[in-house]
């Protein structure tokens, strides 16, 4: 046999949301976050027009996509660096600061690319337990040392839904030093509402060592294409289009998301029926007496502890998917009206 890398074998693989089917066949996927809504015409349309060329590699710098970024958010093409995805662009950063020696500090629970990605990059992962359901800034600050290459701090927090408030992370900052890369994970940006949760962009740009990780997957609804993006300064922006594997974003990819910024204000719409429903399933489960922290993001929290499993499978019966984390709790995605009712009545069977 090959020898194999010794960390294959104790890492834990990720686990994707599953979907499930109830008795009559009614099934709701609230696992994995994704939009609730079809592509859009408009964007149907380009992946179509798109799909005659795919004999041709794609553009390996994606050129025409990173303009529509950079003016769609009023940055330098210089700043930005496209991935497959956004866990492809975490795992670039990876590659970017990682190498034996080194530690990347980042809160858990948070989102559970994080160790996988750490690991395969033979990085030392230092979790920082949260505070209730919040990252602790506080201790982050403190477990960074020499051997710290990266932070990340996921916000809002998959899958807590909680945001950290402006004051709060820019005192963050002040603290970490400069040659500490902080990544802030804003793959829910388009879902945050409260004012005092910043725009990862407004801090980025006097910092050296703020990078910006956004994605087309959610709001936009493309996960099933593969494109997310780091916004940073041009030195780390550089450093990440290195790591690139070539042709990583595949044409159609490249075109959907084109197609997508253009779209943007008919999926804005999208985003605050998501919101809208957000606040009903929250106040809903809150009625039913369950406690929901805030959330800022497309999905809610519900932090069962030891009846999680019985949780998941009693909505399984309904049809419902939801996300279930070991023993912690629950992660249930915003969905569709329906979808939504479906999952209120199987958490309201659960409680009585
Ligand atoms: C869903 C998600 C991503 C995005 O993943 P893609 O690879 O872009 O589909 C990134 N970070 C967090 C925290 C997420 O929840």
């Amino acid at each position: 046999m090959p020898r194999f890398r010794q960390i294959l074998d104790t890492m834990t693989a990720y686990k994707p949301g599953k979907a499930v089917a109830a008795p009559d066949g009614r099934s709701y996927k609230l696992s994995s976050n994704e939009s609730p809504y079809d592509p859009l015409p408009s964007v149907v349309e380009a992946i179509a027009e798109g799909a005659r060329q795919v004999n041709r590699y794609p553009d390996p710098g994606a050129v025409e996509l990173t303009e529509a970024i950079a003016e769609r958010f009023g940055v330098p093409a210089e700043h930005i660096a496209l991935g497959a995805g956004s866990v492809t662009v975490a795992q670039q950063l990876f590659e970017t600061v990682g190498e034996p020696g080194a530690e990347v500090v980042y809160a858990w629970r948070s989102f559970e690319a994080y160790p996988l990605l750490a690991d395969l990059a033979g990085v030392k992962s230092v979790t920082v337990p949260l505070a209730g359901e919040d990252h602790d800034l506080d201790a982050m600050a403190e477990a960074i040392n020499d051997r710290t290459r990266m932070v990340l701090v996921c916000n809002p927090n998959n899958p807590t839904s909680t945001a950290i408030r402006r004051a709060e992370l820019e005192a963050f900052l002040d603290r970490v030093p400069e040659d500490v890369l902080v990544v802030l994970d804003e793959a829910y940006r388009e879902y945050v509402r409260d004012e005092d949760v910043p725009d990862g962009l407004t801090l980025y740009g006097d910092r050296p060592n703020v990078a910006v990780l956004r994605t087309f997957s959610k709001a936009y609804g493309l996960a099933g294409l593969r494109v997310g993006y780091v916004i940073a300064p041009e030195p780390v922006a550089t450093a990440v289009r290195k790591t690139i594997v070539p042709f990583a974003v595949n044409h159609l990819a490249q075109i959907a998301a084109i197609a997508s910024l253009k779209a943007e204000d008919e999926l804005q719409e999208r985003v605050e029926r998501v919101v809208k429903e957000r606040t009903r399933v929250r106040e809903a489960l809150i009625a039913q007496g369950w406690t929901v922290p805030p959330t800022e993001a497309n999905f809610v929290w519900l932090r069962l502890g030891e009846r999680t499993p019985d949780f998941a499978a009693a909505c399984a019966v309904e049809g419902v998917a939801v996300r279930p984390f070991g023993v912690e709790g629950a992660r249930v995605s915003i969905g569709s009206p329906e979808a939504n009712d479906a999952f209120l009545a199987a958490a309201g069977r659960f409680r009585r």
